[in-house]
This record gives C-alpha cells, sequence and structure tokens, in this order.
C-alpha cells in the first residue's frame, strides 16, 4: 500500500472531481424523466430546465455542480493487509489536491472559532469510515452532502404523538412525509430519500445515510419495504412542493428505506435527505485496474 500512495490519492482527487462535477447519468435521467412529467412550461419545468442545463455545464467544464461541494462522507472497503493509516493519508492528499483544484470549496471550519483549514482537512474532516471485506478489491465511496440538504435530515422517536405516528408502518410513513413537508424551501429538491428505522440513535442515522449509495430504483428486498418506498414517493411527490420549491409534481427522485434490530423500548426512524445535486461516486482497484462508477 505504501508504494502505491502516490497513485492512490490521485485516484482519490478524480473520484471527487467525478462527483462533484459529473452527475452520474441515473440521475440525470431521473431528472429528465420529471421533466417531461412536468406541465408544459411550468415553473417546475423552468426550474428542472436550468439544473440539467447546469448539469451539462458542471460535466463539460469540471466545474462543481453546485457551490456548495458539502461535507465529505468517504467510505472505504479495504482487504486484509491494508492499513487504515495508509488510506487516511492518501484520502487526505487526494482532498487537499481537489480542494487546491477548485473541485471542492473549502467547508471544514473549526466548530468552536469558525475558522477555515481552507483545504477541508479538520478534525473529524473528512469523515472516513472503514470497513475491512473478503475481497481482495479495495472500494472507496463518497458522498458529499451540502450544509442545505444535511440540515433537512432528521430523526424521529416513535411514537410522536404530536404527529400521530405509531410504531409501525403507517407511523413511519407519517415521519418521512412531515421530514419531507419541513425540507420544503431548504434542501434543493428533488431530492432522494434515505430513511432507516430501528438500531440506537447514532447507528440509525448512519444506516439511513448510508442508503444514499442505493441506485435509482433499487428497491427494498423486502416486500413491506418496497411498498413503503413506492408509496412514500407517491406521498411526497403529491405534496406539490416540486423542483426548487417552485410547485409541481416532482419532489422526490427516489425513497430508499431500510430496517435494523432495535432495543423493545426504542423506534427510532432517520431520515437522510439528499438534494438533486446528488453526488456520490465510487472506485474500486481491482489488481491493476480501476473502475469509477
Ligand atoms: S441543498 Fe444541494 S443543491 Fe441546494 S445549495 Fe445545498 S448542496 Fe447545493
Amino acid at each position: 500500500m505504501a508504494n502505491d500512495y502516490k497513485d492512490l490519492s490521485g485516484r482519490v482527487e478524480e473520484l471527487i472531481r467525478l462527483s462533484s462535477t459529473d452527475l452520474s447519468v441515473s440521475w440525470e435521467g431521473a431528472i429528465r424523466n420529471a421533466l417531461n412529467n412536468e406541465s408544459v412550461g411550468s415553473s417546475a419545468q423552468i426550474a428542472l430546465t436550468a439544473i440539467l442545463e447546469n448539469i451539462g455545464l458542471a460535466r463539460q467544464n469540471s466545474y462543481p455542480i453546485c457551490q456548495d461541494t458539502g461535507f465529505l462522507n468517504i467510505y472505504v472497503d479495504y482487504p486484509a493487509g491494508g492499513r487504515e493509516s495508509d488510506y487516511t493519508e492518501a484520502i487526505k492528499e487526494g482532498v487537499r489536491q481537489a480542494t487546491a483544484k477548485q473541485y471542492l470549496r473549502p467547508n471544514a471550519v473549526n466548530s468552536l472559532t469558525g475558522k477555515n483549514s481552507e483545504n477541508n482537512i479538520g478534525l473529524g474532516a473528512p469523515n472516513i469510515t472503514f470497513h475491512q471485506w473478503d475481497s481482495p478489491d479495495t472500494r472507496i465511496r463518497i458522498l458529499q452532502k451540502g450544509g442545505g440538504c444535511e440540515n433537512c435530515s432528521a430523526q424521529y422517536r416513535l411514537p410522536d404523538t404530536l404527529l400521530g405516528a405509531g410504531r409501525d408502518l403507517k407511523g413511519i410513513r407519517k415521519v418521512v412525509i412531515d421530514a419531507a413537508l419541513k425540507a420544503q424551501g431548504q434542501g434543493c429538491a428533488p431530492g432522494v430519500f434515505g430513511v432507516a428505522v430501528g438500531g440506537d440513535r447514532a447507528s440509525c442515522a448512519k444506516l439511513a445515510k448510508e442508503q444514499l449509495f442505493r441506485k435509482f430504483a433499487e428497491r427494498s428486498q423486502n416486500p413491506e419495504l418496497a411498498k413503503l418506498e413506492v408509496q412514500l414517493l407517491d406521498d411526497i411527490n403529491s405534496l406539490g412542493i416540486g423542483p426548487m420549491g417552485f410547485g409541481g409534481k416532482t419532489t422526490a427522485l427516489e425513497v430508499f428505506t431500510t430496517v435494523q434490530d432495535r432495543h423493545p423500548a426504542t423506534f427510532y426512524v432517520s431520515v437522510a435527505y439528499g438534494c438533486w445535486a446528488y453526488r456520490n461516486r465510487s472506485l474500486t482497484i481491482k489488481g491493476e485496474e480501476v473502475i469509477y462508477e
């Protein structure tokens, strides 16, 4: 690994360039479908047209899709024998270079003083999660979440008497709709909702965020959750919030749900919101081969 350090930092820089400037084709296609679904000449169509034009220009010029290039969440799956400290250093160098080339806005500030590190490196920044797996490959995934959409993420403790949400699928549905209503006018719509149920507070929030790596139209393997995803997509799109909050039929592009076990006395539902600038990418190193997705 130590010999590959320079290669890896360059690959991370390229991963960030792609994530920050080149929206994946499937999500761009989802936005294009939404455009075709909105009424001709509506504010929703105008907003989606501007979004698509922005996506094209960003890709063409390697400019960030949005001025807020987000907080960096990086997930590393690595083979036995890998050293986390080596990966960390290579990733940080990739982040430094990507910031210097303006694929990233300097977004890491000291939480107490507000001082900006100017290179996206700081205490807990980037946020790196390691997982050793049985595969000989290395996979690095990145999720860039802007402040506006991260502020819209939420966690509920059920039962929630104010919302009338109990500890069941109906209750889950109610709180996710509530999160979508509260995101109105904040996280730029149309968005993607990652939903996790169960665990403790921290693991529930983490699992919800990880749902944002799922592929467009990838339904849960659990038939009840798959049905809930379709229902929620319909529920949220019936709210009429629309692209950029201008009204319309498209408020959500996707809803992904998952579940894990919980303590009998707790029932958490976490909602991770991703805006239309849905920046996630992965790179997989398979021997000599490097695959960006
Ligand atoms: S919510 Fe998303 S699209 Fe809107 S400003 Fe934030 S990062 Fe950009």
